[in-house]
């Protein structure tokens, strides 16, 4: 597991100024490690373009993929595909402790002397909030549902019955009790 976890892991120490890029895949098994019990498919790239200079960095994310999770309504598997660019600005200081509580989502304060910058957390809420959080199949464009027909047949049969039962609210037994002749 720690191997899989240092692909998310970028080291600054003993790096130089300038640009410096890096890919990383997010599958299957980076949606187990955090639980995502949501996603059950597919997989993201991320192209990670870091700037550096003594007092920054400036890392520029592009995702790039498709997941998949299971639709709210019929359960059948619904893809969600993932393109957007991100910002994560990083502040170098000779002493961290001077700017606590000052930090932002996207902009953090590191010591200048850190080892290496762990972006696994950052990635992992970066695709939970971009992913829907009721994914369902969209409308068809002649306006009948995008689930999965059968469940849809079933839906329509159920609440037949449903509508049914609420109109003979009295039991048909009682009905015919009531017409004995004692
Ligand atoms: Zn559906």
């Amino acid at each position: 597991m720690e191997e899989f976890r240092s692909d998310f892991v970028i080291r600054l120490s003993g790096i130089e100024n300038g640009s410096h890029s890096y890919s990383i895949i997010c599958d299957k098994r980076f949606f187990e490690e955090n639980s995502m019990s949501e996603v059950i498919g597919g997989s993201v790239k991320v192209e990670l373009i870091m700037h550096k200079n003594d007092k920054m960095l400036t890392l520029d994310f592009n995702f790039d993929g498709e997941l998949e999770q299971e639709c709210v309504r019929c359960l059948d598997p619904i893809s969600t595909p993932l393109h957007f660019n991100q910002e994560l600005i990083v502040k170098l200081v000779p002493d961290h402790s001077d700017y606590l509580g000052l930090e932002e989502d996207d902009i953090w304060v590191v010591s200048e002397y850190q080892y290496d910058l762990d972006l696994f957390h950052y990635i992992y809420e970066s695709i939970a909030l971009a992913l829907p959080n009721q994914p369902k199949h969209a409308t068809k464009e002649d306006g009948t549902s995008g689930c999965n027909p059968l469940f849809l047949e079933k839906l329509a049969q159920y609440s037949t019955e449903a509508q049914s039962d609420n109109d003979n609210a009295t039991d048909p037994r009682w009905d015919a009790l009531k017409n004995l002749k004692f």
